[in-house]
């Protein structure tokens, strides 16, 4: 029997959830009752439970989610415009990849969006597809809107469409994002007996040793088991607030539409979360379940209802599948990595699912098998020195467990991911830059240095102690490379990747005062290692890249008494310049959001 045709393509209601984990949805098997409008949705539809993002934070994510390729360059808004490689000032269209609203318009659909995120906005990559883009004002204090607005401001478009043609909106929550503000200012889920006014503010931070927090925002190896509870209890408040406001999106959809006949409707997440469980909150790049198995459903335009697929699925399957699902095909000379994960009749395909997911980004990438992530640092990076070049993990639920990198497993996983990734990767890197027109920050962590010298592992935040830092030759800090005694330190050779030509370099950098004997040592400390940006940039002269290497030799000499935050690299003839910096406003935004310090 030949599948149903449907008369014109469906319209597509696309939410995207940014920062939600699958596992505190109900459907997913949560705790607390989050999700029974988005468990509804699953229900009349299908349900991906075992679906992984293809990376840890929105910027990386959302390029691939969008374009169904592992690695895809920056399609947000800059903030930073000159620092790489989020906001490289330099990236090149790639004419073989499609970016979904982009592709759906050329094909006749009116494309709307509506977006809480401040880099999710019209003049990105992303949102030049869009014929309108709503991207909601908010007090910068609150770093984005809330769920009420997105739907608002969703239904006016959607009851404002040009019903003549097939419609594609898209809305991008961002509840689950810091900062979590509490709907009704308490908890939906206490925590019996615990005062959390004590403990945490009402954006939802920690209240309690700030310090801790201004080394690393991620660290929450001091929370209490009830901390915890009660941290968890907010980041579920704000997804049951979150769904409720979906409930009305969905009323008022099947209004329209009954039974979402001629309505895709697909909600998906760029990450998750993580929640103090393995000592850690935020999505920084742990790879730990919790922040990379996210939700996937999608429901309406004759996808059969009731159907859950158990096998691994990945971000860049959506493109494919959502494609395939319209009948649109990929224009020609175009390609993407996923695969479609829906037949005919909008059942699972049996045999589409995976065996293991990956994740694909400048600085790492790994595969996410059933039981076991092994993570890949990039090559002579000081996080492969100080940390292995490979990292394996057993995962246990919400933690990750390290495990010897020369297990036979290893072994075989990281051959499972040379195969998959190499040549996306190989592609990627060789075609991703156009003509280099202004100066660029290249941060150390994207840096190969060579094997030759050594290079101390020191992270420093507010524990770390004097004598460490009174090491002889080249210190990696984990914000920077330092060189405080350079007694018979050789000189740094580090390489970056940047457009073959020649630049003048500088040393982006923050000078390091002589350490204090006796007192104000953690002044000291906190002065010459906190900050990522640099105060100081320190000439070093002129160097040519070619095959897209550039290779610089740092000297002790010019080096002795700083910690350097980058190299910038500004192509010969233009003057070199930082980028404009934030204005107040950027400022505050992106502090409540945690992206700046
Ligand atoms: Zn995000």
């Amino acid at each position: 029997m030949a599948a149903p045709a449907l008369a014109a393509p469906p319209s597509v209601v696309f939410i995207l959830l940014d920062t939600t984990r699958a596992d505190r949805l109900g459907a997913w098997g949560g705790p607390n009752p989050t999700s029974p409008n988005l468990d509804a949705l699953a229900a009349s539809g299908v349900r991906f439970a075992a679906h992984f993002a293809n990376s840890h934070a929105t910027r990386p994510s959302m390029p691939q989610l969008m374009t169904g390729r592992y690695y895809h360059q920056n399609i947000l808004r800059a903030f930073t415009p000159d620092d790489h490689p989020r906001e490289f000032p330099f990236s090149r269209d790639d004419p073989t990849a499609v970016l979904l609203p982009a592709l759906l318009r050329t094909r006749g659909f009116q494309t709307l969006a509506v977006s809480s995120h401040p880099w999710v906005s019209p003049e990105s990559a992303l949102g030049k597809g869009f014929e309108t883009f709503d991207l909601l004002p908010v007090a910068a204090s609150r770093g984005h809107a809330g769920a009420g607005d997105v739907v608002d401001h969703g239904l006016a478009a959607w009851q404002r469409r040009d019903r003549s043609r097939p419609t594609f909106l898209y809305l991008h929550f961002m509840d689950a994002h810091m900062p979590r503000f509490l709907p009704g200012g308490e908890p939906r889920f206490p925590v019996p007996g615990y005062d959390w006014h004590r403990r945490f503010r009402p954006d939802g931070e920690p209240a309690f040793d700030r310090p801790r927090r201004d080394w690393n925002r991620y660290d929450a190896s001091d929370f209490t088991d009830l901390d915890r509870r009660h941290f968890a209890a907010v980041y579920d408040t704000l997804l049951a607030f979150m769904d409720e406001q979906l409930g009305r999106l969905f009323a008022a959809l099947r209004a329209d539409d009954p039974d979402l006949a001629h309505t895709v409707v697909l909600v998906v997440a760029d990450h998750g979360e993580e929640l103090g469980e393995d000592g850690r909150i935020g999505h920084d790049d742990s790879l730990t379940d919790t922040v990379q198995h996210v939700p996937w459903i999608m429901a309406g335009g004759g996808i059969r209802p009731g159907q859950v697929v158990h096998e691994l699925t990945e971000n860049i399957d959506v493109v494919p599948t959502l494609l395939a699902r319209l009948g649109e095909p990929l224009p020609p000379g175009t390609r993407v990595d996923g695969r479609a994960q829906l037949g005919a009749h909008g059942s699972a395909c049996p045999s589409c699912g995976k065996l293991a997911a990956f994740y694909a980004w400048e600085d790492y990438r790994a595969i996410r098998a059933r039981r076991h992530l092994l993570r890949e640092n990039l090559a002579g990076s000081f996080r492969a020195r100080c940390d292995g070049a490979d990292q394996l993990f057993a995962l246990e639920g919400e933690r990750r467990r390290a495990l010897p990198a020369g297990m036979p497993v290893a072994v075989q996983l990281h051959r499972h991911l040379r195969q998959r990734l190499d040549a996306p990767r190989r592609t990627f890197l060789a075609s991703r830059y156009g003509t280099p027109t202004a100066s660029v920050v290249l941060r150390p962590q994207f840096w190969s240095v060579a094997d030759g010298v050594a290079v101390g592992c020191v992270p420093v935040n507010g524990d770390t102690p004097a004598s460490v830092l009174r090491a002889p030759g080249w210190l990696w800090t984990e914000r920077g490379v330092a060189l405080l005694d350079r007694d018979g330190a050789p000189p740094l050779a580090a390489a970056v990747d940047v457009p073959d030509g020649a630049y003048t370099v500088e040393l982006a950098s923050v000078p390091v005062t002589r350490m204090p004997w006796l007192i104000g040592f953690a002044r000291w400390r906190k002065a010459s290692f906190a900050k990522e940006d640099a105060t100081t940039f320190v000439p070093i002269g002129t160097a040519r890249s070619s095959a897209g290497r550039l290779r610089v030799d740092i000297a002790p000499a010019v080096a002795q008494g700083l910690r350097i935050v980058g190299l910038r690299v500004t192509p010969e003839g233009v003057a070199p310049a930082s980028a404009a910096p934030l204005d107040d406003d950027q400022r505050r935004r992106l502090r409540a959001l945690g992206y700046v310090q």
